[in-house]
């Protein structure tokens, strides 16, 4: 491959100390972490070493101008107890997309494969096996020069890091339909996975919680009228025998777990449209008893379903007509190619090698 990664292992694991049935998602780490660093040529000191802080500059671009981007995606395991990744290559070239928008170095896509396999490997008894539950891995990427000034940065730092994690929401979700925000504007960077995106969510999100909703079904942001997206997942609804998304914009985020929803419903033999989906036709739906199902998807979120919408202080309860038939056996299949219960017809699967 052209990389050497050194290793730098604990000699002792933090695993003993923790409640695998009560982990809160994202507060507990596995042991190590990866690392490479881009010297403004080339990346390059690829290290495993264990978790812990990282010395930064208060100069650190990536803090003042928002040079940061991420990915998140999980590893499984089949019953045999081998690790597997879940479609590690469109991370990565995801990965790659919001680089480029950002003006930041790329990552070679065979590295970050690589990179995830070797920190799987070494932490892989880390791995829960309790249905729901899964490794979620954080690679992400940050410009690391030291320097005031507003330009891109020459070096950059990508890390990954994994938690144990259980089901993320464990229950229905009541969304708001946001027409006051955006998060995301035509030309801007909605279709990355750079921070600065969550940053700009948060008061958003916190109002919509407290007026008792658990998250915001975005808008467009020039009507405020067509479905974007629910908080950091895609949405879903179904009507009839066929399987409604809005289409990707450049104000989209290209979910993988998007995608991977899309390809088995199809082979469930639905059929699949990406159009733009207004508020008017979602309401429509719901007073004419047609729509089916609404759910959101995402890879830490998974597959949930929306039991309640409001629009302009007006809810609509979707529980009287709720069948939540597809999404349930969507999430079903989906586990059960992850964790290779089932065949993997896509290709999705992606065994860990041993190092
Ligand atoms: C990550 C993310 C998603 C879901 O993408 P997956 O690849 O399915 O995890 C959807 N929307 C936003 C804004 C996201 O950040």
């Amino acid at each position: 491959m052209g990389f050497e990664v050194k290793y730098e292992l604990r000699g002792d694991s933090n695993i003993g100390s923790v409640d695998f049935d009560n982990v809160q998602f994202g507060r507990v780490f596995t042991d190590h972490m990866f690392i490479a660093e881009y010297d403004g040529q080339q990346w390059g000191d690829c290290r495993i070493v264990p978790y812990g802080p990282l010395p930064l500059s208060p100069a650190t671009s990536a803090l003042h101008y928002g040079q940061s981007i991420f990915e998140g995606m999980k590893a499984f395991k089949d019953e045999a107890g081998n690790p597997l990744l879940f479609r590690p290559y469109d991370n990565a070239r995801r990965l790659n997309i919001s680089a480029r928008r950002m003006c930041m170095a790329e990552f070679p896509e065979d590295l970050f494969v690589e990179a995830l396999e070797r920190l799987v490997w070494v932490d892989r008894d880390w791995i829960p096996t309790k249905p729901g539950a899964s490794l979620y891995l954080r690679p992400f990427m940050f410009a690391t020069d030291d320097f005031l000034g507003v330009r891109p940065s020459t070096r950059y730092m990508f890390v990954a890091y994994c938690c144990p994690v259980v089901a993320y929401y464990s229950h229905p979700l009541k969304v708001k339909v946001e027409d006051k925000y955006s998060r995301a504007a035509p030309g801007g960077v909605g279709f990355t996975k750079c921070a600065g995106n969550y940053g700009a969510a948060m008061l958003p999100t916190k109002e919509a919680q407290d007026e008792g909703y658990d998250q915001v079904l975005w808008t467009d942001p020039v009507e405020h009228r067509f479905l974007e997206e629910t908080g950091t997942t895609n949405c879903f609804l179904v009507r009839g025998n066929t399987l409604f998304t809005p289409a990707l914009t450049d104000t989209l985020l290209p979910g993988i777990t998007r995608d991977s929803v899309m390809k088995l419903a199809a082979s469930f033999g639905l059929h699949v449209s990406e159009e733009p989906i207004s508020i008017e036709t979602l309401k429509a739906a719901v007073t004419d008893g047609s729509l089916k199902e609404m759910f959101i998807t995402g890879t830490a979120a998974t597959v949930i379903t929306i039991k309640g919408f409001g629009h302009r202080g007006e809810y609509f309860d979707l529980e009287p007509q709720a069948d939540h038939n597809l999404s349930a056996r969507i999430l079903k299949t989906m586990d059960a190619i992850r964790t290779r219960k089932e065949s993997d017809p896509f290709g999705w699967v992606h065994p860990v090698p041993a190092r």
